[in-house]
Protein backbone atom coordinates (compact mmCIF):
# COMPACT_ATOMS: atom_id res chain seq x y z
CA UNK A 1 0.00 0.00 0.00
CA UNK A 2 2.88 2.37 1.28
CA UNK A 3 4.44 2.02 -2.84
CA UNK A 4 0.44 2.26 -4.12
CA UNK A 5 0.38 5.84 -2.50
CA UNK A 6 3.97 6.90 -3.45
CA UNK A 7 3.01 5.92 -7.06
CA UNK A 8 1.50 8.75 -9.06
CA UNK A 9 -0.35 8.57 -11.89
CA UNK A 10 -3.54 7.72 -12.84
CA UNK A 11 -3.48 3.83 -14.07
CA UNK A 12 -5.40 5.43 -16.92
CA UNK A 13 -2.66 7.13 -18.23
CA UNK A 14 -0.26 6.22 -20.90
CA UNK A 15 2.61 8.30 -20.22
CA UNK A 16 5.35 5.65 -17.71
CA UNK A 17 3.60 7.21 -14.39
CA UNK A 18 0.68 5.87 -15.45
CA UNK A 19 1.70 3.03 -16.47
CA UNK A 20 3.42 2.18 -13.55
CA UNK A 21 -0.08 2.40 -11.43
CA UNK A 22 -1.93 0.21 -13.75
CA UNK A 23 1.01 -2.60 -13.30
CA UNK A 24 -0.17 -2.42 -9.67
CA UNK A 25 -3.98 -2.66 -10.31
CA UNK A 26 -3.39 -5.53 -12.60
CA UNK A 27 -1.22 -7.07 -10.37
CA UNK A 28 -3.46 -7.21 -7.66
CA UNK A 29 -6.30 -8.60 -10.01
CA UNK A 30 -4.00 -11.36 -10.53
CA UNK A 31 -3.92 -12.15 -6.86
CA UNK A 32 -7.29 -11.61 -6.23
CA UNK A 33 -8.81 -13.46 -8.56
CA UNK A 34 -6.28 -16.17 -7.55
CA UNK A 35 -7.79 -16.36 -4.09
CA UNK A 36 -11.41 -17.61 -5.41
CA UNK A 37 -9.51 -19.29 -8.27
CA UNK A 38 -11.50 -17.37 -11.40
CA UNK A 39 -9.44 -15.42 -14.48
CA UNK A 40 -8.24 -11.91 -13.53
CA UNK A 41 -10.80 -10.51 -16.06
CA UNK A 42 -13.82 -11.59 -14.23
CA UNK A 43 -12.51 -8.95 -10.97
CA UNK A 44 -14.19 -5.85 -10.72
CA UNK A 45 -12.92 -3.87 -8.03
CA UNK A 46 -15.81 -1.46 -6.25
CA UNK A 47 -15.52 0.54 -3.20
CA UNK A 48 -16.78 -2.94 -1.14
CA UNK A 49 -18.90 -5.17 -0.24
CA UNK A 50 -21.99 -3.13 -0.30
CA UNK A 51 -21.24 -1.68 -3.84
CA UNK A 52 -20.47 -4.96 -5.38
CA UNK A 53 -23.60 -6.50 -3.74
CA UNK A 54 -25.36 -3.47 -5.32
CA UNK A 55 -23.80 -4.32 -8.70
CA UNK A 56 -25.01 -7.72 -8.63
CA UNK A 57 -28.64 -7.63 -8.02
CA UNK A 58 -28.99 -4.36 -9.69
CA UNK A 59 -26.91 -5.34 -13.01
CA UNK A 60 -27.72 -8.81 -14.03
CA UNK A 61 -30.51 -7.69 -15.37
CA UNK A 62 -33.30 -9.77 -14.06
CA UNK A 63 -36.47 -8.88 -13.20
CA UNK A 64 -36.91 -10.88 -9.87
CA UNK A 65 -34.36 -10.68 -7.21
CA UNK A 66 -34.62 -13.44 -4.46
CA UNK A 67 -32.32 -13.28 -1.04
CA UNK A 68 -32.26 -14.92 1.91
CA UNK A 69 -33.68 -13.23 4.65
CA UNK A 70 -30.61 -13.38 6.56
CA UNK A 71 -28.16 -11.50 3.84
CA UNK A 72 -26.76 -8.47 4.64
CA UNK A 73 -28.36 -5.03 4.36
CA UNK A 74 -26.62 -4.17 1.18
CA UNK A 75 -28.46 -7.20 -0.45
CA UNK A 76 -31.94 -7.00 1.27
CA UNK A 77 -31.94 -3.08 0.31
CA UNK A 78 -30.33 -2.88 -3.03
CA UNK A 79 -33.86 -2.70 -4.86
CA UNK A 80 -37.46 -1.71 -3.70
CA UNK A 81 -38.67 -5.56 -4.07
CA UNK A 82 -36.70 -8.13 -2.99
CA UNK A 83 -38.15 -11.56 -2.47
CA UNK A 84 -37.13 -13.17 0.94
CA UNK A 85 -36.60 -16.56 1.15
CA UNK A 86 -36.89 -17.89 4.64
CA UNK A 87 -34.26 -19.77 7.04
CA UNK A 88 -34.75 -22.65 9.43
CA UNK A 89 -34.35 -21.92 13.14
CA UNK A 90 -30.57 -23.49 12.81
CA UNK A 91 -29.93 -20.03 10.74
CA UNK A 92 -29.64 -22.12 7.58
CA UNK A 93 -31.38 -20.95 4.26
CA UNK A 94 -34.53 -23.48 3.96
CA UNK A 95 -34.01 -24.47 0.22
CA UNK A 96 -37.66 -26.34 -0.03
CA UNK A 97 -38.30 -23.08 0.41
CA UNK A 98 -35.93 -21.24 -2.28
CA UNK A 99 -37.43 -24.15 -4.42
CA UNK A 100 -40.83 -23.52 -4.20
CA UNK A 101 -40.40 -19.13 -4.48
CA UNK A 102 -37.92 -19.60 -7.59
CA UNK A 103 -40.66 -21.39 -9.49
CA UNK A 104 -39.69 -20.76 -13.11
CA UNK A 105 -36.31 -18.69 -12.49
CA UNK A 106 -35.41 -17.63 -16.11
CA UNK A 107 -36.36 -13.97 -14.99
CA UNK A 108 -34.53 -14.34 -11.47
CA UNK A 109 -31.09 -14.09 -9.68
CA UNK A 110 -30.77 -15.86 -6.59
CA UNK A 111 -28.55 -14.67 -3.69
CA UNK A 112 -26.99 -16.55 -0.75
CA UNK A 113 -24.05 -15.40 1.13
CA UNK A 114 -21.10 -18.17 2.00
CA UNK A 115 -21.76 -17.32 5.66
CA UNK A 116 -23.84 -14.92 7.89
CA UNK A 117 -21.97 -11.85 9.04
CA UNK A 118 -24.16 -11.90 13.05
CA UNK A 119 -24.40 -15.60 13.67
CA UNK A 120 -21.30 -17.31 11.77
CA UNK A 121 -24.14 -19.62 10.48
CA UNK A 122 -22.45 -21.47 6.83
CA UNK A 123 -25.08 -21.66 4.39
CA UNK A 124 -25.58 -25.00 1.77
CA UNK A 125 -24.38 -22.37 -0.83
CA UNK A 126 -23.44 -24.76 -3.54
CA UNK A 127 -26.86 -26.51 -2.94
CA UNK A 128 -28.45 -23.61 -3.64
CA UNK A 129 -26.83 -22.43 -6.55
CA UNK A 130 -27.71 -26.13 -7.68
CA UNK A 131 -31.26 -25.37 -7.47
CA UNK A 132 -30.97 -21.65 -9.37
CA UNK A 133 -29.18 -22.92 -12.37
CA UNK A 134 -31.51 -26.06 -12.42
CA UNK A 135 -34.46 -23.42 -13.39
CA UNK A 136 -32.18 -20.98 -15.22
CA UNK A 137 -31.66 -18.52 -12.48
CA UNK A 138 -28.34 -16.66 -11.70
CA UNK A 139 -26.88 -17.63 -8.35
CA UNK A 140 -24.81 -14.50 -6.26
CA UNK A 141 -23.53 -15.76 -3.27
CA UNK A 142 -22.20 -12.41 -0.45
CA UNK A 143 -18.72 -14.56 0.31
CA UNK A 144 -17.65 -11.20 2.58
CA UNK A 145 -17.45 -13.26 5.67
CA UNK A 146 -16.63 -16.83 4.48
CA UNK A 147 -13.56 -15.99 2.26
CA UNK A 148 -10.16 -17.62 4.07
CA UNK A 149 -12.45 -18.72 7.11
CA UNK A 150 -13.87 -21.74 5.41
CA UNK A 151 -12.36 -23.88 2.59
CA UNK A 152 -15.02 -23.32 -0.47
CA UNK A 153 -13.71 -25.07 -4.01
CA UNK A 154 -15.33 -22.20 -5.88
CA UNK A 155 -14.94 -23.72 -9.28
CA UNK A 156 -17.35 -26.20 -7.95
CA UNK A 157 -19.99 -23.69 -6.31
CA UNK A 158 -20.34 -22.41 -9.89
CA UNK A 159 -21.64 -18.60 -9.15
CA UNK A 160 -22.20 -16.20 -11.20
CA UNK A 161 -21.68 -13.57 -9.53
CA UNK A 162 -19.34 -13.25 -6.34
CA UNK A 163 -18.86 -10.61 -3.63
CA UNK A 164 -15.88 -9.96 -1.54
CA UNK A 165 -14.50 -7.27 1.02
CA UNK A 166 -11.21 -6.24 1.73
CA UNK A 167 -11.14 -5.51 4.90
CA UNK A 168 -13.16 -8.56 6.09
CA UNK A 169 -9.73 -10.38 5.48
CA UNK A 170 -7.54 -7.84 6.96
CA UNK A 171 -7.01 -5.27 4.45
CA UNK A 172 -8.27 -1.91 4.38
CA UNK A 173 -11.70 -0.62 4.58
CA UNK A 174 -13.48 0.81 1.68
CA UNK A 175 -12.36 -1.30 -1.25
CA UNK A 176 -13.94 -5.11 -2.01
CA UNK A 177 -14.46 -6.63 -5.18
CA UNK A 178 -17.34 -8.52 -7.66
CA UNK A 179 -16.29 -11.75 -9.62
CA UNK A 180 -18.69 -11.34 -12.32
CA UNK A 181 -18.51 -14.95 -14.72
CA UNK A 182 -17.88 -14.74 -18.18
CA UNK A 183 -21.45 -15.41 -19.92
CA UNK A 184 -22.67 -12.70 -17.42
CA UNK A 185 -23.54 -9.54 -19.20
CA UNK A 186 -23.97 -6.92 -16.44
CA UNK A 187 -24.81 -3.06 -16.90
CA UNK A 188 -22.59 -0.49 -14.61
CA UNK A 189 -24.44 1.04 -11.24
CA UNK A 190 -21.70 3.98 -11.89
CA UNK A 191 -20.91 5.24 -15.10
CA UNK A 192 -18.36 7.65 -16.65
CA UNK A 193 -14.85 7.07 -18.10
CA UNK A 194 -15.67 2.72 -18.55
CA UNK A 195 -12.67 1.99 -16.15
CA UNK A 196 -13.17 -2.24 -15.13
CA UNK A 197 -14.03 -3.07 -18.78
CA UNK A 198 -16.71 -0.64 -18.83
CA UNK A 199 -18.48 -2.46 -15.56
CA UNK A 200 -17.42 0.70 -12.71
CA UNK A 201 -16.41 3.81 -13.71
CA UNK A 202 -14.33 6.14 -11.61
CA UNK A 203 -10.23 6.10 -11.14
CA UNK A 204 -9.19 3.08 -9.06
CA UNK A 205 -8.37 3.31 -5.65
CA UNK A 206 -4.98 2.54 -6.22
CA UNK A 207 -3.59 1.96 -2.36
CA UNK A 208 -6.40 -0.12 -1.64
CA UNK A 209 -6.61 -2.31 -3.99
CA UNK A 210 -2.60 -2.92 -3.71
CA UNK A 211 -4.04 -3.78 0.01
CA UNK A 212 -6.74 -5.73 -0.89
CA UNK A 213 -4.23 -8.14 -2.96
CA UNK A 214 -1.66 -8.47 0.17
CA UNK A 215 -4.56 -9.25 2.12
CA UNK A 216 -6.37 -11.47 -0.19
CA UNK A 217 -3.05 -13.74 -0.47
CA UNK A 218 -2.60 -13.14 3.21
CA UNK A 219 -6.26 -14.93 3.45
CA UNK A 220 -5.41 -17.57 1.20
CA UNK A 221 -3.26 -19.20 4.11
CA UNK A 222 -5.20 -18.10 7.11
CA UNK A 223 -7.35 -21.52 6.86
CA UNK A 224 -4.43 -22.77 8.94
CA UNK A 225 -5.50 -20.72 11.72
CA UNK A 226 -8.56 -21.62 11.67
CA UNK A 227 -8.30 -24.93 14.08
CA UNK A 228 -6.90 -22.94 16.96
CA UNK A 229 -9.86 -20.26 16.18
CA UNK A 230 -12.48 -22.85 16.86
CA UNK A 231 -11.14 -24.59 19.99
CA UNK A 232 -10.12 -21.29 21.62
CA UNK A 233 -14.56 -20.05 20.62
CA UNK A 234 -15.61 -23.05 22.21
CA UNK A 235 -13.83 -22.94 25.04
CA UNK A 236 -15.26 -19.00 25.34
CA UNK A 237 -18.68 -20.15 24.85
CA UNK A 238 -18.54 -23.21 26.81
CA UNK A 239 -16.80 -20.97 29.79
CA UNK A 240 -19.90 -18.37 29.36
CA UNK A 241 -22.97 -21.35 29.61
CA UNK A 242 -20.85 -22.70 32.37
CA UNK A 243 -21.28 -18.94 34.46
CA UNK A 244 -24.02 -17.48 33.59
CA UNK A 245 -27.05 -19.57 33.48
CA UNK A 246 -29.06 -17.45 31.33
CA UNK A 247 -26.66 -17.12 28.55
CA UNK A 248 -27.24 -18.75 25.15
CA UNK A 249 -25.44 -19.24 22.15
CA UNK A 250 -27.19 -18.93 19.10
CA UNK A 251 -26.63 -20.87 15.82
CA UNK A 252 -24.01 -23.64 18.00
CA UNK A 253 -25.95 -26.87 16.57
CA UNK A 254 -24.86 -26.05 12.57
CA UNK A 255 -21.20 -25.37 10.99
CA UNK A 256 -20.18 -21.93 11.72
CA UNK A 257 -16.81 -19.29 11.04
CA UNK A 258 -14.56 -20.97 13.85
CA UNK A 259 -14.16 -16.81 14.76
CA UNK A 260 -17.65 -16.24 15.28
CA UNK A 261 -19.73 -16.23 18.35
CA UNK A 262 -23.15 -14.86 19.16
CA UNK A 263 -24.10 -15.11 22.46
CA UNK A 264 -27.84 -13.79 23.69
CA UNK A 265 -28.49 -12.73 27.41
CA UNK A 266 -32.21 -12.43 27.47
CA UNK A 267 -33.68 -9.35 29.17
CA UNK A 268 -30.21 -7.55 28.59
CA UNK A 269 -30.41 -5.02 25.62
CA UNK A 270 -27.63 -5.30 23.28
CA UNK A 271 -26.13 -1.86 23.36
CA UNK A 272 -26.35 -1.98 27.09
CA UNK A 273 -23.83 -5.24 26.36
CA UNK A 274 -21.45 -3.90 23.98
CA UNK A 275 -21.11 -0.79 26.25
CA UNK A 276 -19.84 -2.70 29.66
CA UNK A 277 -17.97 -4.48 27.46
CA UNK A 278 -16.19 -1.76 25.70
CA UNK A 279 -15.52 0.13 29.38
CA UNK A 280 -13.67 -3.19 29.97
CA UNK A 281 -11.52 -3.28 26.98
CA UNK A 282 -13.71 -5.67 24.90
CA UNK A 283 -14.79 -4.36 21.31
CA UNK A 284 -17.81 -6.40 20.49
CA UNK A 285 -20.86 -5.99 18.13
CA UNK A 286 -24.38 -5.62 18.79
CA UNK A 287 -26.20 -8.26 15.75
CA UNK A 288 -27.26 -5.26 14.23
CA UNK A 289 -25.74 -2.00 14.25
CA UNK A 290 -26.98 0.89 11.44
CA UNK A 291 -24.72 3.76 10.42
CA UNK A 292 -26.22 5.77 12.94
CA UNK A 293 -25.13 3.23 15.99
CA UNK A 294 -28.42 2.33 17.46
CA UNK A 295 -28.82 -1.13 18.02
CA UNK A 296 -31.91 -2.28 16.65
CA UNK A 297 -33.20 -5.82 17.11
CA UNK A 298 -31.64 -8.17 14.48
CA UNK A 299 -33.19 -8.93 11.42
CA UNK A 300 -31.31 -12.26 11.36
CA UNK A 301 -32.31 -13.44 14.66
CA UNK A 302 -35.58 -12.73 13.96
CA UNK A 303 -35.70 -14.38 10.84
CA UNK A 304 -34.59 -17.56 12.68
CA UNK A 305 -37.41 -17.19 14.82
CA UNK A 306 -36.08 -15.95 18.27
CA UNK A 307 -38.61 -13.38 20.09
CA UNK A 308 -37.61 -10.08 20.98
CA UNK A 309 -35.74 -10.85 24.15
CA UNK A 310 -33.06 -12.71 22.47
CA UNK A 311 -32.85 -10.94 18.87
CA UNK A 312 -32.03 -7.78 20.47
CA UNK A 313 -29.93 -9.10 23.33
CA UNK A 314 -27.40 -10.73 21.21
CA UNK A 315 -23.95 -9.64 20.69
CA UNK A 316 -21.09 -11.01 18.08
CA UNK A 317 -17.74 -11.79 19.12
CA UNK A 318 -15.04 -12.14 17.03
CA UNK A 319 -12.20 -13.64 17.29
CA UNK A 320 -8.96 -13.39 15.31
CA UNK A 321 -5.90 -14.57 14.48
CA UNK A 322 -4.06 -12.30 17.35
CA UNK A 323 -6.50 -13.79 20.43
CA UNK A 324 -4.99 -15.95 22.76
CA UNK A 325 -6.29 -17.86 25.94
CA UNK A 326 -5.31 -15.45 28.35
CA UNK A 327 -7.48 -12.93 26.18
CA UNK A 328 -10.43 -15.66 26.12
CA UNK A 329 -10.02 -15.92 29.79
CA UNK A 330 -10.36 -11.98 30.50
CA UNK A 331 -13.48 -11.81 28.33
CA UNK A 332 -15.04 -14.42 30.37
CA UNK A 333 -15.13 -13.24 33.86
CA UNK A 334 -15.47 -9.49 32.53
CA UNK A 335 -18.79 -10.92 30.51
CA UNK A 336 -20.17 -12.79 33.51
CA UNK A 337 -19.09 -10.10 36.08
CA UNK A 338 -21.45 -7.78 33.85
CA UNK A 339 -24.37 -10.59 33.65
CA UNK A 340 -24.24 -10.67 37.85
CA UNK A 341 -24.49 -6.96 38.24
CA UNK A 342 -27.77 -7.38 35.91
CA UNK A 343 -28.78 -9.78 37.80
CA UNK A 344 -28.60 -12.46 34.59
CA UNK A 345 -26.08 -14.76 36.26
CA UNK A 346 -26.68 -17.50 39.27
CA UNK A 347 -24.75 -20.24 37.65
N1 LIG B 1 -21.86 -8.45 3.29
C1 LIG B 1 -21.59 -8.90 4.52
C2 LIG B 1 -21.94 -10.31 4.86
C3 LIG B 1 -20.96 -8.09 5.47
O1 LIG B 1 -20.70 -8.56 6.68
C4 LIG B 1 -20.65 -6.76 5.11
C5 LIG B 1 -20.01 -5.84 6.05
O2 LIG B 1 -20.06 -6.00 7.24
C6 LIG B 1 -20.94 -6.34 3.80
C7 LIG B 1 -21.54 -7.19 2.94
C8 LIG B 1 -20.62 -4.94 3.36
O3 LIG B 1 -19.26 -4.82 3.03
P1 LIG B 1 -18.54 -3.37 3.04
O4 LIG B 1 -18.40 -3.01 4.48
O5 LIG B 1 -17.22 -3.64 2.38
O6 LIG B 1 -19.38 -2.45 2.27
Amino acid sequence: MARAFAQLGNPSSVHSCGRAARRIVEDARRRVAALVAVSPDSVVFTSGGTEANNLALCGAGRRRILASAIEHPSVLDAAAEVETIPVHDSGQVDLDALQAILGDGRDAIVSVMLANNETGVIQPVSRAAELAHQVGALFHCDCVQGVGRVPLDFAGLRADLLTLSAHKMGGPTGVGALIVAEDVALSPAIRGGGQERGRRSGTENLPGIAGFAAAAEAAATTLETVENLAALRDRMESEVLQRISGARVVGANVPRLANTSCIALPGVAAETQVMAMDLAGFAVSAGAACSSGKVRASHVLQAMGLQDDIAGCAIRISLGAGNDASEIERFVVAYSDFAARTGVSAA
